[in-house]
């Protein structure tokens, strides 16, 4: 619902069951994910009446387990998936033009080693990969806009990142991607724009089964609302399944036969403390790919990518796991004394891959294209599952245009690729963070950027929901850019039901390392 306070405008998101009841959608999005909020923003802005249901939080699985890279994908290219990686740099572009507060370029280290087929090797490559993003969308902020690649001597390599130690003394080649700083807030701003357009939307609402007419045809789902522990009937003419890596599990409680391949790959990543100055750095290693990432004051060790059988809706990560992690990457740079005790916190993932695997098992040269399913005789069900988090909105794009024919009506053409998030400032970044310091100056200035970034234009109502007392405007632990007045704004405003919606969805506290018992009763206490 769309309201007006102060002078912005913004969506609050509601939790209100009875409007996903007493109706016929026209399309019900099974799964909050990045894929399928992208679905109901783009079929809602079409004029769909549409609802979104998701078991957790939005952008509580596979999407909030990301590197956090907005990026066409390098290594691809040694495979020759040009066609992926062209597609993923136009919507990397696209990214970076309509959330320019949440996806940022981001420079990477590569270091060259002294390997003269290598080194042109990988020019070659990034020379493609920049060739590849030519006569895509141009990002219009000048300041948003990822450089073109270069080669650094050891000496400046090892200025612009000490980690790299001896891994520096060849030179380095420095190139352009981008880091999406909150992927969950960018999920959480699609499900804003659906309701902007009249979706309805609830998270904590599982899908448990189908809803079958007389003549056999689905008419739409049975769910449970997890938090009160009713049963729901939600109707509507299409289903889309957008459950990722759940899409088979989905399909099979609708009774709908199984029309792809889903395989789950598992991926591992350690958020530690900070070790590198501003450079993003993909390192040699035995491990299948390895890299650290700076992000918020931390850096991010990833990944891992092996099958996973399971289905498990939580994922852990294991003391195995992380200490082949941190082996891995104390051996590619030996000067980082990175030791357990650094780790701040640990996520995992599955990756949703669709069609064959190459080989058993391998998972990691498995495609990441993505795919949109028909169901059925009587296709009542639309499956759109696989890719990237960075080309979602292209998937959905392509359901959505499935969905159209699916429901023999004429919809407004897509316009995604172009609109603006919700929350995304209409000029420049930086004008935007000028703009706003003075209305958040009560705030430290590094509390400030934060802010502006992580909330765009909802900056100030943010600061809002903490004016009428202090302590909620002052950092909520050392060492974290967070202020409990975003609790108390991300319950009223946001749709944040459990704790941890807010720790680990609507701010960064969990994840950065602020999930203590210390401050889940200082966030008790101030949303009491
Ligand atoms: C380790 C790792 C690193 C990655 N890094 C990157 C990267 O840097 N850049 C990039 O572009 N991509 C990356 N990806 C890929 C990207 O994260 C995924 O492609 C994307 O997040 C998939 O989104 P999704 O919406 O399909 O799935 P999900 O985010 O998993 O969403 C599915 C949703 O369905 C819900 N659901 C399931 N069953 C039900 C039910 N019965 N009823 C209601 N809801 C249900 C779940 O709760 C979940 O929220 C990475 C993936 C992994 C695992």
């Amino acid at each position: 619902m769309p309201t007006d306070e102060g002078g912005t405008t913004r969506t609050r998101l509601e939790r209100d069951l009875t409007s996903l009841t007493g109706r016929r959608f026209d399309l019900l999005v099974v799964g909050g994910g990045i894929v399928g909020s992208c679905v109901a923003r783009d079929a809602a802005r079409r004029g769909l009446d549409v609802a979104l249901i998701d078991r957790d939080d939005f952008s509580s699985g596979t999407s909030a387990a990301s590197s956090k890279l907005v990026h066409g994908g390098v290594r691809y290219l040694r495979r020759f998936q040009l066609a992926l990686v062209r597609e993923a740099l136009r919507e990397r572009q696209r990214w970076a033009t309509n959330a320019p507060h949440l996806v940022r370029p981001m420079p990477f280290l590569l270091p060259l080693l002294d390997d003269p087929v290598g080194r042109l090797e990988r020019r070659a490559f990034l020379d493609l990969y920049e060739l590849l993003a030519v006569g895509g969308p141009r990002v219009k902020d000048r300041d948003q806009r990822a450089p073109r690649h270069r080669i650094v001597p050891a000496d400046t390599a090892l200025r612009m990142e000490p980690a790299l130690g001896r891994l520096a003394r060849d030179g380095a080649l420095v190139y352009y991607d981008y880091q999406a700083e909150s992927p969950e807030r960018l999920g959480l701003e699609c499900v804003m724009d659906a309701v902007a357009h009249g979706a309805a939307v609830a998270n904590h609402i599982a899908m448990t089964g189908g809803l079958r007419g007389p003549s056999g045809r689905l008419e739409g789902v049975l769910a449970e609302d997890r938090i009160g522990g009713d049963t729901l009937e939600v109707r509507a003419r299409l289903i889309v399944n957008a459950t990722g890596p759940w899409s088979d599990r989905a399909a099979d409680l609708l009774g709908l036969p199984q029309q792809v391949a889903v395989h789950r790959s598992k991926g591992v990543h350690l958020v530690t403390r900070a070790f590198l100055r501003g450079f993003a750095v993909a390192l040699p290693s035995r491990a299948a790919h390895l890299f650290a990432v700076p992000w918020r004051g931390r850096t991010i060790v990833g990944t891992t990518d092996s099958r996973y059988e399971g289905v498990d809706e939580r994922l852990t990560v294991s003391e195995h796991e992380e200490a082949d992690l941190l082996l891995a990457l104390t051996r590619s740079l030996p000067g980082v004394a990175i030791t357990p005790d650094d780790v701040v916190h640990r996520y995992a993932g599955l990756r949703p891959l669709v069609g064959a695997l190459a080989s058993r098992g391998d998972t990691y040269h498995a495609t990441r294209d993505g795919r949109v399913v028909v169901h059925g005789a009587s296709g009542d069900v639309i499956s759109a599952v696989g890719g990237k988090w960075t080309t979602s909105r292209l998937l959905a794009e392509r359901a959505v245009d499935v969905a159209e024919k699916r429901l023999g009506v004429a919809l407004r053409p897509c316009d995604t690729a172009t609109a603006r998030l919700p929350l995304a400032p209409d000029g420049p970044l930086a004008d935007h963070v000028a703009a706003m310091t003075t209305a958040l100056d009560v705030l430290e200035e590094g509390l400030r950027v934060q802010l502006c970034h992580t909330y765009g234009t909802a900056a100030p109502d943010v600061l809002r929901a903490g004016a009428h007392d202090d302590r909620l405007l002052q950092r909520i632990g050392p060492d974290l850019p967070h202020i409990p007045a975003e609790a108390v704004y991300a319950r009223r405003e946001e749709m944040a039901v459990l704790p941890d919606d807010i720790l680990f969805r609507r701010t960064s506290i969990g994840p950065l390392g602020g999930d203590t018992a210390t401050v889940r009763r200082h966030l008790e206490e101030v949303l009491a």
